[in-house]
């Protein structure tokens, strides 16, 4: 077959080799000599007084994929849109592959969008579906069929070719509108909640197949999400918003290690906040922090700029956290009695609230590493928390 959209195995093997000869192959945003593909400059919406979209910058790389998450009604299907030319900003400047997109119809953009619903016609067949893309494009009715069978065969979507799109499933259904959003080669491919329509399980198998293909064809992805866990899963990097500004962009780890408000720690792992005031800073960067809330000072190994007395937050993800039905031996400073107030057992972890003294209640992961139907302690019992200083992180927002 000789559609660019089929990669043979061999030549998928090679360019996985050169990628991973490559500096910063995984991290082009790093590459100083790299241009971006696609640069959001400044960029706002209104829609009538309604500002949803505050000057956006944002510069997304060849190749990348590049999750948009946050709360609900933060602007990520309106930055979308904006990409695909469904909608003009207000303000700013898009361009891809160095082309100013203002008022290039949505056709005539090197991109092309996959829907929340897959938006499928039911009335024509798989193979028309994926077909319908490239039915205007000029190529002869041969090669259009010969495109829409590679496209098939590359979603493993070929042996339901003639099937209509109720007589499949919600995640063949996906893999279709897949095919039919890659057929016309998009450099870029917009995905709106590309697999919320699925069931966790299929969710993340498929979340799977969507990278292979991903990598396979090199086309930028990006992605909106509300699920934290499927942004991590899958992206290079990810934009958090919030009321229509991006707050943090960076890689799952950076994000996850290192959030720079309260939201973002919030959104990527519900991380534990006390609120304190910072009491001292030492000339090694210790940073002590008098948190009311829980009736002590905390020790944070956290080397950003801070000034004494400031009003901050000190963020501990769950997992980050022992528990003991004893003191923990060595475990300095960030060490606090409480009582098992709640407890959830999930399987791989167990779901722990501790009540401390002050009644603050303090979320801390288990992993149960070991088979046994035994839990480490039981409701109300006494316990002890205790955290690295390098475990935690301090806000300022
Ligand atoms: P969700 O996660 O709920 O899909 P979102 O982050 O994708 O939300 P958008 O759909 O981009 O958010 O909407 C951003 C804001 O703009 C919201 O407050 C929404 O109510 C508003 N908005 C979107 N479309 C319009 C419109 N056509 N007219 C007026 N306001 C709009």
């Amino acid at each position: 077959m000789t559609q660019s959209i089929t990669i043979d195995q061999a030549a998928a093997e090679k360019q996985r080799q050169e990628m991973s000869e490559k500096k910063f192959a995984d991290q082009p945003w790093l590459d100083p000599d790299n241009k971006p593909q696609i640069v959001i400059e400044n960029v706002s919406k209104n829609y009538g007084g309604f500002q949803a979209l505050q000057d956006l910058n944002l510069s997304i790389y060849k190749g990348e994929v590049f999750a948009l998450v946050g709360s609900s009604g933060c602007g990520k299907t309106t930055m979308l849109r904006m990409l695909a030319g469904f909608l003009e900003p207000s303000a700013g400047k898009i361009t891809i592959d160095g082309a100013d997109m203002i008022g290039v119809p949505p056709c005539d953009r090197p991109v092309n969008m996959m829907f929340q619903s897959y938006a499928l016609f039911p009335h024509m067949t798989v193979e028309k579906n994926v077909g319908y893309g490239i039915k205007r494009s000029g190529l002869s009715k041969q090669a259009r069929a010969a495109r829409v069978e590679a496209a098939l065969d590359m979603v493993q979507m070929t042996s339901m070719a003639t099937r209509y799109p109720h007589q499949l499933s919600g995640g063949q259904r996906q893999r279709v509108a897949l095919a039919r959003a890659l057929i016309r080669e998009p450099k870029v491919l917009l995905l709106d909640e590309p697999l919320s329509a699925l069931d966790k399980k299929l969710r993340e198998a498929t979340q799977f197949e969507l990278l292979n293909i991903q990598y396979k064809l090199g086309t930028t992805f990006i992605f909106v999400t509300h699920d934290q866990e499927e942004a991590m899963a899958m992206s290079s990097r990810i934009a958090v918003m919030d009321k229509g500004r991006i707050i943090q962009v960076g890689t799952p780890a950076d994000i996850y290690e290192f959030p720079k408000t309260r939201l973002v720690a919030d959104f990527v792992g519900n991380s534990n906040l006390l609120a304190g005031v910072i009491k001292e800073i030492a000339p090694d960067g210790r940073v002590t922090v008098h948190c009311p809330e829980i009736g002590m000072d905390l020790v944070v190994d956290d080397h950003g700029r801070f000034r004494e007395m400031q009003k901050v937050w000190v963020a501990i993800h769950p997992e980050k956290i022992k528990m003991s039905a004893e003191p923990i031996e060595g475990a300095g400073l960030n060490q606090l009695p409480g009582i098992v107030w709640e407890l959830a057992y999930l399987g791989h972890r167990t779901v722990y609230q501790i009540k401390t003294e002050q009644s603050k209640l303090i979320t801390v992961f288990v992993e149960n590493a070991r088979r046994s139907t035994t839990l480490a302690l039981r409701w109300n019992a006494p316990c002890f928390i205790s955290w690295a200083a390098d475990s935690a992180v301090i806000l300022t927002e």
